[in-house]
């Protein structure tokens, strides 16, 4: 799991879609997007996946069969010739010359197709009703064939081709609640005794890179000021079986780019062979530990090993 999506879930516990008309498939997670931005959804069924959430059934909607829309827009149209213009209202009927048309088209109740007067209802004229006429053909009728129009890619479509598109919310696990918990209780554990130590740790946002790019990592603490300031970055990383040396090295790439001083490498449950080559080659401080439980207590017996080997090497400089 990554910083963001760690941090996500822990914030998280139920996240429901929302409707929202100026998004392309017309609905959104919002609390997500804080985290992930656009792709939200894509990475919250990455997390249902990875057993970290779950998805449960929220709403049904119709959506866009060719771009999943749901942002559809009902229309109206006339069963004959397929055209929008068409109007609802009163229905007249000139039984003298046939005419059919809206009421207010018999303008001082005179046929707008013989011109002659309307006399008497159901004598030489009837009323048909409340229906629509269309003013692009002339057809009248009672039902006006409806389709659907996706505002996102303006496909027209019949609601028989409508995709049905399941909106879901995600809910965090309730083991995972659990060992979230667990989890902050260790890295609190691990500050607190880290500021014991005198260092200081850093916040998220000071993490910046040479590269200017911005880096995660589980914890950066410093200690001293200006060019006696050194930091030590600290890390978990975890495998089924063993951490790879692949691993090791993306993580050395980022915590040199940051600038750290003295790196500490957790890992669940080993590293590989290749990974301890690597790391004892770059003077990268390692543990192992078979579960999280305990690696807040692994990594400061190390920290506190290292910091007494430190102090020997400075003295010894300054003899
Ligand atoms: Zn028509
Ligand atoms: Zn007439
Ligand atoms: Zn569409």
């Amino acid at each position: 799991m990554s910083g963001m999506a760690h941090d996500f879930v822990k914030n998280a516990r139920v996240i429901i879609p929302e409707r929202s008309p100026t998004n392309s498939m017309g609905y959104r997670y919002p609390i997500a997007e804080e985290y992930f931005g656009e792709d939200a959804k894509n990475q919250l069924d990455m997390l249902v996946k990875e057993g970290l959430m779950v998805r449960e059934f929220y709403q049904r909607e119709l959506g866009c069969p060719k771009c999943g829309s749901i942002n559809l827009i009902v229309r109206f149209l006339c069963p004959k010739c397929g055209d929008t213009n068409i109007v609802k209202g009163e229905i007249i009927e000139h039984w003298t010359c046939g005419y059919v048309g809206a009421e207010d088209e018999f303008k001082e109740d005179k046929c707008p197709k013989c011109g002659k007067k309307l006399e008497k209802i159901d004598v030489d004229y009837g009323k048909l009703g409340p229906m629509y006429k269309c003013l692009s053909c002339g057809e009248v009728f009672h039902t006006p064939d409806d389709k659907l129009n996706c505002a996102n890619c303006d496909y027209t479509f019949s609601k028989d081709e409508a995709e049905e598109v399941v909106l879901y919310a995600y809910r965090i696990t309730p083991k995972l609640e659990e060992d979230l918990e667990a989890t902050l209780y260790r890295k609190n554990y691990l500050i607190e005794k880290l500021s014991e130590m005198g260092f200081i740790v850093e916040p998220e946002e000071n993490l910046y890179g040479r590269s200017e790019l911005k880096h995660e990592f589980y914890i950066v603490a410093s200690q001293g000021k200006g060019i006696f300031k050194v930091r030590i970055v600290i890390d978990l990383l975890s495998a089924l079986h063993e951490v790879p040396a692949d691993d090791v090295f993306l993580f050395y790439a980022k915590a040199l780019d940051l600038g750290a001083y003295r790196i500490i490498l957790v890992g669940i449950p080993k590293f590989s062979e290749e990974a301890k080559k690597l790391m004892n080659h770059h003077g990268i401080a390692y543990v192992e530990t078979q579960t999280l439980q305990n690696s807040a207590e692994v990594t400061i017996r190390k920290l506190e090993e290292m910091t007494k080997a430190t102090h020997v090497f400075r003295e010894k400089q300054e003899m």
